[in-house]
């Protein structure tokens, strides 16, 4: 994911998969997991169902750096225990089928680069924009090769960014929270 200013003033967002986004509350969540306080997570915020863990949570894996140990995407791959209860953005699974948020207008552009191979096996979709190559766009600002049910119709050519596209990664928590697909993770 990069970003960039648009034309309009607002954020630019672009779906890449490549740059990963620096959550603003990464360090606050350093400073606050160790001073645990009464009704909230460790890491600082609200508490969730008392019958989940973070272990169970889709946002939790186990990834380094260095040893692998168990780490919150939504809190910026910090590292978190599997006994502990879960917080209130605890979630179990995901579905892209009833998601569709990396392809829809969480981002504003799907990149395309130039040895992307989808470029000659799919070009009806794929337009040059300031002289960089982009998927279509449909008015509603989802990429055109969005088909029914949320299916790609280009799936088996499908641009590198979106083969890169990690479920429950980093760019996936933050393309959710901007549809409001998962809840906002803030350190009170
Ligand atoms: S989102 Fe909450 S429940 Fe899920 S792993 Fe992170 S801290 Fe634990
Ligand atoms: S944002 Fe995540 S859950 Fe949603 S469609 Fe993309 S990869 Fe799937
Ligand atoms: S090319 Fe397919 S997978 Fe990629 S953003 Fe468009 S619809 Fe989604």
């Amino acid at each position: 994911m990069s970003l960039g200013k648009s034309g309009g003033g607002g954020m630019r967002i672009e779906h890449s998969g490549i740059h990963r986004m620096a959550w603003e509350f990464n360090c606050m969540v350093g400073k606050n997991m160790h001073k645990r306080k009464e009704g909230k997570h460790h890491l600082g915020v609200l508490l969730g169902s008392p019958e989940e863990t973070c272990g169970s949570c889709v946002w939790s894996r186990l990834r380094g750096p260095g040893p692998k140990v168990l780490r919150c995407t939504a809190a910026a791959n910090v590292r978190v225990e599997a006994g502990w209860q879960a917080c209130i953005g605890w979630e179990g699974s995901l579905d892209c089928l009833s998601c569709a948020a990396c392809c829809g207008p969480a981002y504003d552009v799907v990149e395309v680069s130039m040895r992307d191979p989808v470029r000659q096996k799919q070009p009806g979709w794929v337009i040059q924009v300031d002289g960089r190559y982009q998927m279509k766009r449909r008015k509603d600002n989802h990429c055109q090769a969005l088909g029914t049910g949320n299916k790609c119709q280009i799936y088996k050519d499908r641009p590198i960014c979106c083969r890169d596209f990690e479920m429950s990664g980093v760019n996936c928590i933050f393309a959710r929270r901007r549809l409001g697909l998962s809840k906002p993770w803030r350190i009170s």
